[in-house]
């Protein structure tokens, strides 16, 4: 069963290398701590003694993927599609993008009463921006920490999360690299733990449009496997979303909190 689960993830990380320009189905496809005693929640218009950390929430894809090229990373003449269409659930048939949305949402929910400010990439499900142009948008946003939501598909037997991070600091720099990795870790950790799953091993990836253009800590969350049958009817439950979101929370808490 290992030894699958390591092939299933091996094998999706040989794919996406191997298939730069679409890997539909396969794919790659977080208060201030809560020193909320100290912190006024933002919503009542109140001063607050520390600056809220401010967490920019990706929901992956969209209703349609966009087949056109753009530049990999920085300084890299390498291409890749805009945008892919993403996944479905093997059991609901429900589309990625639908379900990355909705963890998304649950996500900020968690977030905020938490005490973080939230920025979300978006909030219905016609985002028609390319992979670079929504971490352009990350990059802007003012935000601490970029978390780009999706989920996988691999073997029918494959689940729980996994996190994608650089895998150099050839495209981001040492900072951001650093920085990533640790949130990566953080979060793995804390929604491996709070969906009672096993964490996948951490890809570490330079092929990541979405990660090479970071210039904040940037990380993909893939929150589990929309092939197993079991897991994409987890997946697409609001009481499993929200305990993918109280992971992440926990993982923020924690880079925060080792900072
Ligand atoms: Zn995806």
């Amino acid at each position: 069963m290992k030894k699958m689960f390591r092939w299933a993830v091996g094998g999706l990380l040989i794919l996406s290398l191997l298939a730069p320009v679409s890997i539909p189905a396969a794919a790659a496809e977080k208060a201030q701590t809560t020193e909320n005693s100290q912190t006024v929640d933002a919503s009542a218009g109140q001063s607050t003694r520390k600056k809220k950390k401010t967490i920019f929430i990706a929901a992956g894809h969209q209703e349609r993927g966009i087949s056109s090229r753009e530049r990999l990373a920085p300084g890299s003449s390498a291409t890749k599609a805009k945008l892919t269409s993403g996944t479905s659930g093997v059991s609901t048939g429900i589309p990625e993008y639908k379900t990355n949305l909705a963890i998304a949402k649950a996500t900020r929910k968690a977030l905020r009463k938490a005490g973080y400010k939230v920025i979300m990439l978006r909030t219905t499900n016609k985002c028609p921006l390319s992979n670079q142009q929504r971490t352009r948008k990350a990059n802007k946003s003012g935000a601490n920490l970029h978390i780009c939501i999706h989920c996988n598909a691999g073997s029918s037997r494959a689940k729980g999360p996994l996190v994608i991070v650089p895998a150099s600091s050839r495209y981001v720099g040492k900072k951001i690299y650093n920085k990533s990795c640790r949130l990566g870790s953080s979060l793995i950790s804390a929604v491996a733990k709070s969906t009672g799953k096993k964490a996948n091993a951490t890809i570490r990836s330079n092929y990541y449009t979405t990660i090479n253009w970071a210039e904040i800590p940037t990380v993909i969350l893939e929150c589990g496997f929309m092939s197993n049958a079991s897991e994409d009817r987890q997946l697409n439950s609001a009481s499993y979303q929200k305990k993918i979101a109280k992971g992440i929370v926990k993982g923020v808490n924690k880079y925060f909190k080792n900072r």
